[in-house]
This record gives C-alpha cells, structure tokens and sequence, in this order.
C-alpha cells in the first residue's frame, strides 16, 4: 500500500481502479492504440499504456458472477433488469406499446431424482420436512420420513433422505441436457400455439411471433430450473401488436402442453428427461399480483447466481484434484463424482461433463432470450462505453474526431489479472467497495 501511495503516478492508477467501478479482478492490458486519418494517413493520435502505471491498463473483468467480482455482477444485474424491463414496459429502443402485449411468467422445474429434506410453509407456519406416518425403509436401512421443521439456512435442505438411493447421475444428466430440453420446449410451444389457431407453425408466423427471455436457477438440490418471460407479439416483433386472438389464455393453455410433452433423450444411457411436474404459469400484468417490476428484479437477481450458492465451487475441477479434500458438502461432492464419472463414457463426450462438473454438469448459459425479446446486453454496454468515451473526449483524454475519417489501429495483449493485497485494500477505500475476504486473488503479472 504504502509503495503504491509513494508513486509518482498514484493519481492516474487511482483514475484506472475508479474508472473499473470497483472491479476485484481488473485484466491488465498493455497495448496502444492510434487513430489515423484515412485521407492522408497522418497520425493524428497514440494513446500507449507504456505511460500508465506499471506499464498495463486495468480493465474491468465483466463477470456475471457475484462471488468472483461483486462490482462487476451487480453491472451485469443492472443490464439484464433493463434488458428484461424493456421487453415488458418498453424503453431502450423497445416500443411503450409493448405492455400491452399478452405476457407469462413461467417457471419450469427439474424432476425428482429421489426425496430432499425441503421446508414448506402454510399460513405462515413451518410444516414437517416429510412427515409420513407408515415410512417404507429403503434398501440401505434409513426410514424414509422426516418430521423436522427446518430453518431456511438448515444445510441439509435439498440434500436427500438416503443419498444412497439418491439418482445423482439422473440429475447431472438432467442439468446436462436442461438446454436442449429448453430449445425443444420454445419449438413445441409454437407449433401448439399455431395448431390452437388452426395454423401450421409458418401460417401462424405471419400473424404472431413468440419471444422469450430466460434465466436458469440452481435449486438447493443442485438442479436447474426455469423462469422465462414469454411475450406474444406480432409478425414484426415488439414493434407489432398481436391479433386480438392470441391471448393470454391461449399462450398459458400452449405453454402447459409443450412442458408436458416435450423429452430429450440421451441415447447411450437410454435415458429419457422431460421437466418435472411442478409447472408455474402466471400472467404478468401492470397492477396485477405479479408487476413487471417484480418479474424483472427476479429474474436479474438469477443472472449473477451460479452454482456456488447450492455449496459448490466456483472453479473448475481439475483433473489433479482429490475429490475426498474439496471443501464442500457430501451432497455436492457426489454430484461432482457423478460428472467426473460420466465424464469418462465416450459416448457422453459432447456433454462435457468433466468440465462443467463444478456446475454439477450444467453448461448452458444463464441468461438468454429470443431475438426479439427487447434490447441485447451488448447494446447496453456499447451505450455505456460511448458515454464513457464522450466523457474522456469532454476531459481531454482523447480527441474528437469524425468517426468516418479515422482510422483506428489497436493493438492489446493480456498481461495479467487482479491486484496485489495492497493494492485491494487502496481499491476498496477508493471506490467504496467490500473487500474480498479473505485477501485471496494474487496479481498475477507476467
Ligand atoms: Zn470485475
Ligand atoms: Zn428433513
Ligand atoms: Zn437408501
């Protein structure tokens, strides 16, 4: 600390950390970039980094996931809460109109794979986990009930009653194919939609369009489930009102076939997943007991979760690593066997299993939407981006010029990640952020 106090160009590291807005991982980047005019060909400017402190910029890492940059995900939260707004109300370039527009908040559950401890609520009171009066023994000698009331942080929620009975290779597959199992379902959901209205999925095209957003979350189980914001639309997207036909109603009745019909099979195994029984279909309405505020805060507080929060890692498994030492519970550490397990079967190579297996066999992304649905995370950051350039033009950090006439010619190279303890200590008093705690992330500088 008192090193990077004493530096000459203390000021300008201090303008690089403020400008990561807090980052705790910022990548180190040595390059330069110039700007020259295309008539011409005269340079008319060179920002390098060899002037900045040590050489490097720091950027920040832009991941979604809160436990490795907390900074950095609550920037991802607040875009995917616009983004999945704007489908609802409009705004970012989405039409008011859109509000209008028949629309589901729907959440698709994973089957069982065998009985969970789980804590379940009626008028406000605790009832037993599994309270059964006649509990069969499973084969391995543990009585299959369970008449605890447990409190919402019992670690033993979502874990199973006999974890010998458990199907934890059912569940890792499960999260293995969930994202086929998704595409399948959108495609099963427009042809069922269609056939309502007595057309075929390219008729119905020219009338209505179907647009979706989507998060997944990890159940305590460590199985993925669904919430999706499904939007009928019209031939032209947002921007369309839909026929006066396609309703709400006819969306939820489509929404309820395609979920019970849809399978993915992984033939190898002769392994056949479909979506569990639990369905939730609700209408999102602007003053109704579901607002779309709620749908949107929601579904963004899922975009920065993964799987660490059901008691995993929030690394990669390497294939040096003893199994018996990672510091997690039984129950994730099984699921993690199971992938490492079918991770060696040629036959599954395409699942990937041994590298997800720290996702507990998941791969898909987190967020998604249909092209349609409103605005992308990309035009969000782009919009950012160009006012921060605005700003620096404004300071005098770059020149304006004529986007059309200049040339721009960047050269970058990665020089490393993260920031020495002093260094986590000055960042956080600077940007006002926590600490990561422990000081664990080393700079890594080339
Ligand atoms: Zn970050
Ligand atoms: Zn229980
Ligand atoms: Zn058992």
């Amino acid at each position: 600390m008192i090193h990077r106090l004493n530096q000459p160009d203390y000021d300008r590291w201090a303008g690089q950390i403020r400008r990561t807005g807090g980052c705790r991982q910022p990548i180190h980047l040595r390059g330069k970039v110039e700007h020259y005019d295309q008539a011409t060909g005269h340079l008319l400017h060179r920002y390098s980094t060899s002037t900045e402190p040590n050489g490097v910029l720091r950027v920040a890492c832009k991941t979604r996931r809160a436990s490795r940059c907390p900074a950095c995900a609550e920037v991802y939260r607040a875009d995917t809460y616009q983004l999945v707004r704007a489908g609802l109300v409009g705004g970012k370039g989405v039409p008011e109109t859109v509000s209008a527009h028949p629309c589901l908040f729907v959440t698709l559950t994973a089957p069982s794979f065998g009985a969970v401890h789980v804590r379940r609520e009626k008028n406000g009171k605790v009832l037993p986990c599994h309270a059964r009066r006649d509990a069969e023994t499973c084969p391995h000698g543990q009585v299959m009930s369970c008449t605890d009331r447990h409190s919402p942080d019992d670690p033993r929620l979502g874990e199973p009653l006999c974890p010998d009975c458990y199907d934890y290779d059912g569940s890792v597959l499960f999260n293995a194919i969930s994202p086929e199992l998704w595409r399948r379902f959108t495609l099963a959901l427009r042809r069922r939609f269609a056939r309502l209205n007595g057309l075929t999925v390219k008729a119905s095209r020219e009338h209505v369009s179907i647009a979706f957003a989507k998060v997944a979350e990890y159940q305590r189980r460590g199985v993925v489930h669904f919430h999706a914001v499904i939007r009928l639309d019209g031939p032209d997207g947002p921007d369309s009102p839909p026929p006066p036909r396609a309703t709400a109603d006819a969306l939820a009745e489509a929404v309820q076939h395609a979920a019970a019909v849809v399978t993915a099979e992984i033939k190898p195994l002769s392994r056949t997943f479909r979506w569990g029984t639990q369905l939730d279909v609700r209408p999102i309405t602007m003053d109704g007991d579901l607002t779309e505020q709620a749908v949107a805060a929601y579904i963004a507080k899922y975009a920065t979760k993964a799987a660490e929060c059901v008691g995993t890692l929030d690394r990669r498994i390497q294939p040096l690593d003893d199994l018996a030492a990672l510091p997690v519970r039984e129950h994730a550490r099984r699921l993690i066997a199971a992938c490492m397990r079918l991770g060696g079967n040629p036959g599954l190579a395409d699942l990937r299993l041994t590298h997800w297996a720290h996702m507990l066999g998941f791969r898909g992304h987190f967020s998604t939407k249909s092209r349609c649905y409103s605005t992308t995370l990309g035009a969000l950051r782009a919009a950012r981006e160009e006012h921060m350039r605005a700003e620096q033009i404004i300071t005098g950090r770059l020149p304006l010029f004529d986007e059309d006439t200049v040339l721009v010619v960047a050269h970058w190279q990665y020089a490393g990640q993260g920031l020495s303890a002093g260094d986590q200590l000055l960042a956080a008093a600077i940007t006002g952020t926590p600490l990561a705690d422990p000081l664990r992330s080393e700079a890594t500088h080339e």
